[in-house]
Order: C-alpha cells, then sequence, then structure tokens
C-alpha cells in the first residue's frame, strides 16, 4: 500500500522518528549524519534509512552523509508540518486535559487552540490556552479556527457524534482516542490510539517470556 506521494505507508510511520532524531542533531548543532547514525538514534536499521530517504529523493552524500537541515525540512513537508496545524480536542474531561497540557505538541508542529464538551459545568472553562466551548459551536469554531485535527477524548457511546460534529466543520483528520472504531468520509485521514491494546500486546510477549523460561526449568 502507498501514500498519494508514492511514499509507502510503512515508510511514513517511521518519518517522524527520523524527524525527532534529527531534531535532536539539529539542537546539538550537527550538520550531517551518516545513514547508521541516523538508524541507530531512530532505533532502524541501516539499509532501511537508506530506502526510506531515497523515498524522499535524499540519497545522502558519499563520505559525508545526509544534510541534517535539508532532511528536517523535506520530513516536515511530507508530513504536511512546514505550517503548525491547528488542533481542536473534543472531550474536555481527564485525558483532554493532559493532552491540553502536554508541551510537546507545539514542539512537534500542533498548536490547541479549540476544545468542546456537552457538560454545561465545563463549558466556559479555562482549558490549557483555550476555553472549553459547547459543541452546538464545534463546527462554527472549526472552521473559523481553520483547525485541520481533531483529538477525540469522549466516551466510546459518544464518539461517532463527536467525530461526525469534527468531520461537518472541516477537519481534515481524526486521533480517536475513545474505545472503539468510527467511521469518517475517504477525504478524512482517521487513527487510532489505543494504550490498553498496547499493554494487551505487552502482556502477550511477558507471557510467552514466562512461559519460555518455565519450559527452560531450573537452572
Ligand atoms: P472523562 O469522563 O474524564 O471525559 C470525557 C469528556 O467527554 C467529559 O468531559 C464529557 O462531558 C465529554 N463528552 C461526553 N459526550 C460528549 C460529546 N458528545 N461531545 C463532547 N464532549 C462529550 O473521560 P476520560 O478519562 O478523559 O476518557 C475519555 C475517553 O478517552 C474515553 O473514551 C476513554 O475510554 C478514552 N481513553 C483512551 C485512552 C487511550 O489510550 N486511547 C486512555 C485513556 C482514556
Amino acid at each position: 500500500m502507498v501514500t498519494a506521494r508514492r511514499i509507502p505507508v510503512a515508510t511514513v510511520a517511521r518519518l517522524p522518528l527520523y524527524l525527532r532524531a534529527l531534531d535532536e542533531l539539529a539542537l546539538e548543532r550537527i550538520a550531517t549524519i551518516s545513514s547508521d547514525e541516523l538508524a541507530g538514534r531512530a532505533g532502524v536499521n541501516g539499509a532501511q534509512v537508506r530506502k526510506d530517504l531515497s523515498h524522499l529523493g535524499s540519497y545522502g552524500t558519499r563520505g559525508v552523509g545526509y544534510d541534517v537541515a535539508y532532511l528536517v525540512r523535506e520530513i516536515n513537508r511530507q508530513l504536511g508540518l512546514s505550517e503548525n496545524q491547528r488542533v481542536a480536542i473534543v472531550g474536555a474531561g481527564n485525558l483532554g486535559q493532559a493532552l491540553a497540557r502536554y508541551g510537546g505538541f507545539p514542539a512537534r508542529g500542533f498548536e490547541v487552540v479549540a476544545a468542546f464538551d456537552t457538560d454545561p459545568a465545563k463549558i466556559g472553562s479555562r482549558f490549557g490556552s483555550t476555553v472549553v466551548q459547547p459543541v452546538s459551536e464545534m463546527a462554527t469554531v472549526i472552521a473559523d479556527e481553520k483547525v485541520s485535527v481533531a483529538l477525540i477524548t469522549v466516551p466510546a457511546a459518544a464518539a461517532q457524534s463527536a467525530v461526525d460534529a469534527a468531520v461537518a466543520g472541516g477537519v481534515r483528520s481524526i486521533l480517536n482516542f475513545a474505545p472503539t472504531t468510527v467511521s469518517v468520509p475517504a477525504t478524512v485521514a482517521l487513527r487510532h490510539v489505543d494504550l490498553g491494546i498496547e499493554l494487551q500486546i505487552l502482556s502477550f510477549y511477558t507471557r510467552r517470556a514466562d512461559e519460555t523460561v518455565a519450559a527452560a526449568g531450573p537452572e
């Protein structure tokens, strides 16, 4: 499977890892890096890095390596992060508040500019650098504030209606944290984050490791 720009999906998933490593290198004022060094910092192998970066038209210079500033620019461009993306949080509860306060988003090009909830007790309250607004205002605010991304942090039962309202406002992408599947039109990008699923997968590997130790018997 490939994206519209013909960059493989698996490469797209690794670009943020390279970007995080490259941002660190730029802070350390390192101007060029070999594919093997970048691989070590990003936690992948060197051949993979060379193949991934070739999809960006970047082949590095023999004996010199890759230009860090160029790669940062190019990966940001490919990820659509050349300009900050404006984010709305739908569901101003515990998770929504934690995300609104997370300082790592602005550094990665995402600015939380709006928050919505149905609870009258929360509407009007301060929420990070914004104020919670009623969901009835969502479509208008999303359009006026040029919000492109919605984070869905409502209970599972309310997730589809929250997604529909965000889509009606014109968001281009949805990151759904509610533990349920939701659907969006083909023109809207959708991803799902579920830490419970990550823990369940970890639990599988822990159990398998325990079984291997048990099968090996006492030393
Ligand atoms: P919470 O009860 O503290 O917050 C939910 C908020 O959504 C409340 O303020 C509620 O008033 C609001 N709400 C309800 N219906 C709404 C609607 N239609 N539109 C807008 N707002 C609405 O819950 P929480 O602990 O913040 O969890 C929020 C969601 O995130 C839950 O679905 C939870 O299961 C999920 N969650 C996911 C992860 C993850 O790893 N993905 C981790 C923690 C929680």
